[in-house]
């Protein structure tokens, strides 16, 4: 008897205090606000916060402001609550002619100039293979043009390619090249569809003195440039314009309540610029407000930083609204590659992105399944009565496709907490990347439980006696061994 009365008694206790989480930010969210920031982040006023222009200014403002006024505190070494970003705009030629040996090549059809500035003349050519430290050991290429294979063996992704011509830019600059012509020759890359995607206007992180390095593709699929001793070429490019663009991600953090799990950090990220003004729609609207892609998810963290700086979990809470992830995660691979807290102590990220929704009983988690704190986030959505789903469209590549994969890539577990999707169907491609991308046609009940419910899942997190892990043998599991030395 009294044992049972006991037992019933702790039973009430622990369900008592579980329902008085939710119940607590229940009565602290203050829905009317957050469906006000919504609509602010995705007015017209804001122009589609795209980060070349001048609006943006508008966007990162507002945030910083929210999140001082949540009382978040701005994180040491940052400029406020801002890190700030070197980037620039680089713009095609005006003109860009190559002529080597009997063939010529012109910008937008077989010519990509895609780094540096206007350089016209004859030039020498040294062909210098991939273009590894090995290929550029020993080689004088002063005065001259080095000319390699886009990629590596075994890397040419499109990602590697870039990352690999960055490197070659560096080893070209420091053996005294003047520019460097990459013969883009891989069969599993359609050209037409690289150079439409690349022969306008791109936004990249400032390499400062690499970046004027002119650094050129050019169309070589029939291999026709290789190994024909190619020794010199005539190079005429002009009008090439770079603009520089400064870039914020807005950050905060909130110191944790218990003395030794404070040092560990929860990482609460979603992107907060969009993708500008583009082609009108059938309703002649042409800015892409970005409601779903990604004002809820900024909205998100700003309401978890409202709570959490009044309620702080055992863990410390970082708050990040990245920029630029639309044009390749650069905001968020920026900090990961200069954090302001040094990586090993971020020991999970909570992050959003999103395209839109077509179930409102679920929430959809970009990679559940792969870490030991996902049955957090079911509990949390469940008191919310929603259902944590896996991210049912593995072949759009989701997970590696948005700013979590830079911290999942360091070892940090990372999924995404999305609004509910059961296929990527026409009713998400009706909002993804559309000027019909507003509140106004959004279900503000859903968005209010999607935010609760988030906030709920990054508590049971941050106060979790335990360190998320990635499930045994995952592809980032190696390097969250490395990252955190276990
Ligand atoms: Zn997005």
């Amino acid at each position: 008897m009294q044992k049972s009365l006991l037992t019933l008694g702790l039973l009430m206790a622990s369900s008592t205090l579980v329902f008085a989480q939710k119940q607590d930010i229940e009565k602290k969210f203050d829905g009317k606000e957050a469906i006000s920031q919504f609509t602010y982040l995705a007015s017209d006023e804001l122009m589609g916060r795209e980060p070349s222009r001048p609006e943006m200014k508008l966007a990162y403002t507002f945030i910083a402001k929210e999140l001082e006024k949540a009382g978040a505190k701005p994180v040491p070494g940052a400029n406020g609550y801002y890190q700030d970003i070197p980037f620039k705009l680089s713009s095609p030629p005006k003109t860009g002619n190559i002529k080597i040996g009997d063939f010529s090549f012109n910008q937008g059809q077989n010519l990509l100039v895609l780094e540096g500035t206007s350089f016209s003349g004859k030039f020498e050519l040294v062909d210098v293979g991939f273009g590894s430290a090995e290929d550029f050991a020993g080689k004088d290429l002063k005065g001259k043009i080095a000319v390699t294979n886009v990629g590596a063996p075994n890397k040419l992704s499109p990602n590697q390619l870039f990352s690999e011509g960055r490197a070659k830019a560096v080893r070209a600059k420091e053996s005294g090249a003047v520019a460097i012509i990459e013969r883009f020759n891989v069969p599993s890359i359609p050209w037409q569809l690289i150079s439409g995607f690349l022969n306008r206007p791109q936004m990249s992180i400032d390499m400062g003195e690499v970046s004027d390095m002119p650094y050129i593709w050019v169309e070589d699929l029939k291999n026709q440039l290789t190994g024909q001793n190619l020794s010199s070429a005539e190079v005429s490019i002009t009008g090439k314009v770079t603009t520089d663009i400064e870039g914020k991600n807005v950050l905060a953090w909130i110191e944790g309540s218990d003395p030794k799990l404070k040092n560990e950090f929860i990482l609460l990220s979603a992107h907060y610029d969009h993708v500008g003004v583009g082609t009108p729609d059938a309703k002649g609207d042409s800015i892409y407000n970005g409601a779903r892609d990604n004002a809820v998810g900024t909205v998100a963290v700003l309401n978890a930083a409202k709570y959490f700086a009044q309620n702080p979990p055992k863990r410390s809470v970082l708050l990040a609204l990245w920029t630029a992830e639309e044009k390749g995660l650069l905001g968020s691979g920026y900090f990961a590659s200069n954090p302001l807290i040094p990586l090993n102590q971020i020991i999970y990220n909570l992050n959003i992105d999103n395209a839109g929704y077509n179930d409102t009983s679920i929430i959809t988690v970009i990679g559940l399944g792969r870490t030991s704190a996902d049955f957090m986030i079911e509990e949390a959505v469940a008191e919310f009565g929603l259902t944590a789903k896996a991210d049912p469209s593995p072949e759009q590549g989701l997970y590696d496709r948005s700013d979590n994969v830079n911290f999942a890539r360091k070892g940090i577990p990372a999924p995404s907490f999305t609004l509910g999707f059961t296929a990527f169907d026409d009713e998400i491609n009706k909002y993804y990347h559309k000027a019909g991308d507003h509140v106004e046609d959004f279900d503000l009940n859903y968005a209010q439980v999607y935010w609760k419910s988030y906030i709920l899942s990054a508590q049971k997190i941050a106060n979790w006696d335990q360190r998320p892990m990635w499930q045994a043998g995952d592809k980032y599991e190696e390097m969250s061994k490395q990252l955190y030395g276990k």
